[in-house]
């Protein structure tokens, strides 16, 4: 099996740092890559934050947080990931993006070197034939926040090799995670399952059966979920919940899937969620203030 030790993530975004986080304090030396040097730099402070954290409720120590902050290298050169063993690709949830980057990255990297795509909802074998490696290519794909969040589905595209899936299975193990498997088909299994009802709430508001606050609150207390819909969406990223509805629409061509207008519309005026300071919710005071 190929030993990984070193590893470059791209896209430093949440799901990005969250990944370079976990990995550093696997042992791992990690390289995290990003086109923005503002958002390399805004997600190593992240990673710092969220080290602190963990040290300051003592489920790590501080020599952790140093050693695991040493492991990390920035770089916004794609080429700086040339001696990594594995790559865990988490930029922007689309498609065209993600294989412009595999088309750069593909020449640069060993040929041993395994890549792992984090996508929410793309086909892994289709992401996978854009590769010069589709034996050595899967989808590693780890929930929001990846540090507090137990899961890793694992998702084997046609040509996956066994070899692959089994390094994907020992780095997952070591970063402290449980796996499920899922088949290649469109948004995987816990997105498949819980982006149609994020949507079916933003259809909920707009249909006006509910206020934000209704219908959260209804969730919350009404199915014992420890976020409301509204508020899990602007946490996962309003853009990442559309991109993941037009997936599972395109894919599966049933108009149950049909993204919620008024979701499309958030995601024009820019109102992404927490990331932007606004969506179903107001970010820009001291508590979120509902928009509707
Ligand atoms: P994000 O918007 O927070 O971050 C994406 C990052 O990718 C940005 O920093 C952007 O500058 C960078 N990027 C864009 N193009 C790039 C390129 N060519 N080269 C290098 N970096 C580039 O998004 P996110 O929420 O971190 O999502 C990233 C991936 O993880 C997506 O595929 C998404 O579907 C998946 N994912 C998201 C969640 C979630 O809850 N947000 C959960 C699981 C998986």
């Amino acid at each position: 099996m190929v030993e990984v030790v070193k590893i470059g993530v791209i896209g430093a975004g949440q799901m990005g740092n969250g990944i370079a986080h976990v990995a550093a304090l696997a042992g791992y030396q990690v390289t995290l890559n990003d086109i923005s040097s503002d958002n390399l730099a805004s997600g190593m402070a992240n990673i710092k934050t969220n080290l602190a954290r963990q040290a300051n409720k003592g489920l790590i120590s501080h020599d952790d947080v140093e050693k695991a902050i040493k492991a990390i290298t920035t770089s916004s050169d794609i080429a700086a990931l040339a001696e990594v063993d594995m790559v865990i690709e988490a930029a922007s949830e689309n498609a065209e993006t993600k294989k412009a980057i595999f088309k750069t990255l593909c020449p640069i990297l060993k040929p041993s070197a395994i890549i792992a795509s984090n996508t929410s909802s793309i086909s892994i074998t289709r992401l996978a034939s854009s590769t010069d490696r589709a034996e050595q290519f899967l989808g590693l794909h780890f929930m929001n926040p990846v540090p507090l969040m137990k899961l890793v589905e694992i998702i084997r595209g046609l040509a996956t090799s066994e070899e692959t899936y089994q390094a994907g299975l020992e780095v997952t193990r070591r970063m402290g995670k449980v796996t499920t498997n899922s088949e290649d088909f469109p948004a995987f299994i816990v997105n498949r399952i819980l982006i149609p009802m994020i949507n079916e709430a933003v259809y909920t508001l707009y249909e006006g059966v509910g206020t934000v606050d209704s219908i959260d609150r209804g969730m919350k207390l009404g199915a014992n979920h420890p976020m409301g819909p509204l508020e899990l969406a602007d946490f996962i990223g309003l853009d990442i919940v559309l991109a993941v509805m037009q997936v599972l629409n395109e894919g599966l061509a049933d108009s149950k899937y049909r993204p919620c207008p008024l979701l499309v519309k958030y995601v024009e005026a820019g109102w992404l969620g927490r990331k932007t300071k606004r969506g179903f919710y107001d970010y820009r005071g001291e508590v979120p203030v509902p928009t509707r």
